[in-house]
């Protein structure tokens, strides 16, 4: 679905050139939900930007869903990323003002969604991530873990075929944290969207169904995890 070809990336400031992503080549597979993990400074968020169009690399080549993001035009890079691809961000980016349902709303009448439709998809992917009853809230009103889930379903309503999320979880507390990752991956397996999602939470590692260790700018490994062990399935009483 998703591939990254000798992409290479340096940041200047001063006369200080420094390089955060060397050369890194990867393949992320359709309907899988990928965490690339790495410590913080590692350049999982610049990847992330390069791999979704939102930066362009210095060298090298990104493939999504067959166009080679590299060779579009402006206008033709933001009609793939809102048609095609939703991104969670690491500090959510709610809009103060608006409420929960205008927030994943708002996406949606920009793709060209009729009112009535964008309301419906809007209201339903908030129902998936358990918000209904909390919709015409505004941000300050919510707490941490629903903002996450506000965004979550703001990217999901879109319908994408690509989903990336930078850390999701890091602002959260265990429950909220599980509730997100309980969500991403309930999306790889529903909807077939090929998630991307980039974290050093390690309890995220076990529900992924495949890990890039990523280090300096580099994919170190490439393993698929032992999954959690699920809760023990009553038997049936005689
Ligand atoms: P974290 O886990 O803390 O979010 P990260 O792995 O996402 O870290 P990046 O945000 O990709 O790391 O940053 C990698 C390196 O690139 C850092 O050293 C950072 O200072 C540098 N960097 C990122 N963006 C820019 C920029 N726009 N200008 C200059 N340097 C940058
Ligand atoms: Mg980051």
């Amino acid at each position: 679905a998703l591939q990254a070809l000798n992409v290479r990336k340096s940041f200047v400031s001063g006369r200080l050139e420094s390089t955060v992503l060397h050369d890194l080549t990867l393949d992320v597979r359709a309907g899988e939900l990928t965490l690339i993990a790495g410590p913080s400074g590692c350049g999982k968020s610049t990847l992330l930007a390069i791999l979704s169009g939102l930066q362009p690399a210095d060298a090298g080549q990104v493939r999504a869903l067959g166009h080679e993001l590299g060779g579009m035009s402006m206008r033709a890079l933001e009609h793939f990323r809102l048609q095609h691809t939703g991104f969670v961000f690491q500090g959510f980016n709610l809009f103060p003002a608006l409420s929960a349902l205008e927030q994943v709303e708002l996406p949606l009448s920009y793709m060209g969604l009729a009112k009535s439709a964008a309301r419906r998809r809007a209201v339903e992917s908030l129902e998936e991530v358990g918000l209904g009853p909390r919709m015409q809230l505004l941000p300050a009103e919510l707490s941490g873990g629903e903002k996450q889930r506000v965004a979550i379903a703001r990217a999901l309503a879109k319908q994408p075929e690509l989903l990336f999320a930078d850390e999701p979880t890091s602002a959260l507390d265990a429950a909220n944290g599980q509730i997100v990752i309980d969500i991403l991956h309930r999306i790889a397996r529903n909807h077939g969207t090929t998630v991307l999602c980039v974290s050093h939470d390690p309890r995220l590692v076990g529900h992924a169904d495949r890990v890039l260790a990523m280090e300096d700018g580099r994919i170190l490994s490439d393993h698929v995890p032992t999954p959690p062990a699920e809760p023990k399935a009553k038997e049936p009483s005689a």
